[in-house]
């Protein structure tokens, strides 16, 4: 697991992110190798990190230095600067939209991920630590799922990566889940608090009102199966209605169904038989299912998820949570911050970039860490688009 942090970040953040990583592979287990790439605020120090990257590149006869630069210091979306360029506009409209994805390689064996700065671990805007620690484990799960399709063809791997609501949905909820997992065991590194608490029932409820918005909405008549592609404007339903999909998935076969019967089966069974085999029953089954659920009340739905006990410093959060409120700073708890104006300030922290590739019994038993990494495939052709 390595980290790289562009020169005007604090070191601290790219600290909390490698010890993320590591969890992460303890808990998941270890599928790498992973090249964290962190972008910052300063276009200067952004580029110098771009050229570290891409001489990295060269040296390993992965790709061109110059090819690489033209293409990763460009303007292009989700080149590795736009993800500077999305921090220093966040800055400027004080909107703490982040960014992170996982941009491939399977080609040259590694997992690469790219993340605009994480505010959170930066102690900006007030943003839980804990949030962007969520975000670590959501692109590392992006990881698991990657490990275990050893093809190199690139349309069978979309295909067998699932449609978005599966990808992303299991991402989420998985993240959500293992943060709430890890916290409670206290395995997570330390990070800034942050102004409000971050919690899987605030955080699965917050994602229920933007199913039940989106389908009384923009997106009425939609079904969790429509949700296939990441260019459909509802396609962040795949990340809220996505992650309630897996949870309603792991209340049925099991918390630790994805990694102990789903992943192992998959480049053999294809995706929709892999599924509907651990769901037991067929997709459009499950969907109706999952649509009838989704139309339940909020406390039906909220009694399906798994209670952790809670973190005793974070005992005082909790309360607040209670009522309802989000805090201004962490000595004045309880002062009342409307809900709606947390959730816009987050509503962009969910969406990744897919630009190259497109919660369990307690605990996993993948948690000791010495899986034989089945990562890279075998490597034949060196090429990037
Ligand atoms: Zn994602």
């Amino acid at each position: 697991m390595e980290v790289f942090i562009s020169s005007d970040v604090d070191p601290s953040v790219g600290e909390a992110i490698e010890k993320t990583l590591n969890v992460a592979g303890e808990y998941w287990g270890l599928w790498w190798p992973v090249e964290y790439w962190v972008m910052g605020l300063e276009e200067k120090a952004g580029r110098d990190l771009v050229d570290q990257f891409c001489a990295r590149r060269d040296a390993r006869s992965q790709w061109d230095y110059d090819d690489c630069m033209e293409r990763e210091a460009g303007p292009d979306d989700h080149s590795m600067m736009s993800y500077q360029r999305l921090g220093a506009k966040a800055v400027a409209a004080e909107q703490p939209s982040l960014s992170a994805g996982r941009n491939g390689t399977a080609d040259w064996g590694i997992h690469r991920f790219a993340s605009s700065l994480p505010w959170g671990l930066a102690g900006l805007f007030g943003i839980p630590g804990e949030e962007e620690v969520k975000t670590v484990l959501h692109e590392y799960w992006h990881a698991v799922q990657h490990s275990h399709i050893l093809t190199l063809n690139r349309d069978k791997r979309d295909e067998l990566l699932g449609p978005v609501w599966f990808v992303e949905g299991s991402a989420e909820y998985m993240s959500q889940y293992g943060l709430a997992d890890l916290k409670s065991q206290g395995l997570l590194p330390e990070v800034p608090m942050g102004d409000w608490p971050f919690a899987l029932e605030d955080q699965m409820e917050n994602k229920l009102r933007i199913v039940d918005d989106a389908l009384s909405g923009e997106c009425k008549g939609r079904e969790l199966t429509s949700i296939t592609e990441y260019s459909d404007p509802c396609s962040y339903l795949g990340y809220d209605m996505g992650a309630w999909a897996s949870a309603y998935l792991m209340n049925i076969a099991g918390n630790d169904v994805l990694l102990e019967q789903f992943y192992p089966d998959l480049e053999s069974t294809g995706w929709q038989a892999s599924f509907e085999k651990v769901a037991g029953m067929s997709l459009d089954q499950f969907n109706s299912e999952f649509m009838e659920f989704i139309g339940k009340s909020t406390e039906e739905r909220m009694a399906i998820l798994p209670v952790f006990p809670e973190d005793k410093k974070y005992e005082n959060l909790a309360a607040c949570r209670t009522v309802r409120l989000f805090a201004k700073d962490t000595n004045d708890l309880c002062q009342a911050k409307p809900e709606a104006q947390h959730h816009k300030a987050q509503g962009d922290k969910a969406n990744c970039n897919h630009e190259n590739e497109k919660d369990h019994s307690r605990h996993p038993t993948l948690a000791t860490g010495v899986n034989k990494p089945v990562w890279p495939p075998a490597i034949s052709q060196s090429s990037h688009k």
